[in-house]
């Protein structure tokens, strides 16, 4: 049986552990922004480290990669970007990438950075798993760093035409903020409102909120509700001005939440 593991790490960042079966001691590590906390995961838990998988270039995220590396002798999987040299092999859009008994589909999300790849493990095939980096965050998005707002537009219209069942792995424990924000451009959501008092409790219980699910999304994530009157009402009225696209309510929404 598949098993993913949490390792917190710095302030908010998760590194997900993927176990592709729960017979064998082989995992995957996504985005080790630390050496560290991994090592000392995979001492704790007799886990025995094969590979690394890379979503994009940002030092929490591929901070530990070269110690790893030179501790196992694992391969780097990743985007060709030559912000990640550590990579030693490069993927794009619909490469398969093979781990363990699983494979990982990869799929181009650019926007919060160019180089972004999110990972989709389809098993099982209607609630397939997604390793989505700094893209979409419960409740919210990543920023742009030399990404622009149609192409994170892009991403999420792609990430929302998967399954609804997809178990979304955000990299950040972001999501009461979010919420925050959120409530601020749909305040008579009620998902979002009883979202919000869901997630609190499994904070204060020192729960993670992750991962979520595609469908929460599309009822909570006002970046995934862009084509709606609501998010549109609000997005305008915040920007005093009409929008004709829901590329542009989402650019918008992105700026607000920046200055939010
Ligand atoms: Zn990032």
């Amino acid at each position: 049986m598949l098993q993913v593991h949490r390792i917190p790490a710095f302030t908010d960042n998760y590194f997900w552990l993927i176990q592709p079966d729960t017979q064998s001691s082989d995992c995957y590590i996504v985005d080790p922004g630390a050496a560290q906390p991994v090592c000392d995961y995979l001492d704790a838990h007799k886990l025995q480290l094969k590979g690394i998988l890379i979503t994009h270039h940002h030092p929490d995220h591929i901070g530990g990669v070269s110690e790893l590396r030179g501790l196992f002798q694992i391969p780097i999987y990743g985007p060709k970007s030559a912000k990640i040299p550590q990579v030693t092999h490069y993927l794009k859009e619909g490469d398969y990438l093979e781990l363990g008994r699983l494979s990982a589909k990869v799929i181009e999300i650019p926007g919060h950075t160019l180089d972004h790849i999110a990972y989709l493990i389809e098993e099982p095939k209607d609630a397939p798993l997604l390793l989505s980096g700094d893209t979409i965050f419960a409740a919210g998005c990543g920023r742009l760093f030399d990404g622009t707002a149609p192409l994170l537009y892009a991403a999420f219209q792609k990430i929302s035409q998967l399954p609804d069942a997809t178990q979304i792995y955000a990299a950040h424990e972001y999501t009461l903020a979010n919420i925050e924000f959120a409530l601020t451009i749909e305040p008579d959501n009620h998902d979002l409102s009883e979202r919000k008092i869901r997630e609190t409790a499994k904070r204060e219980q020192g729960l993670a909120t992750l991962p979520t699910s595609l469908i929460l999304e599309k009822r909570t994530n006002p970046f995934l509700r862009c084509h709606l009157n609501s998010v549109r009402g609000s997005v305008e009225q915040k920007i005093g001005k009409q929008l004709t696209e829901d590329g542009e309510i989402f650019a918008s929404l992105r700026l607000i939440k920046d200055r939010f």
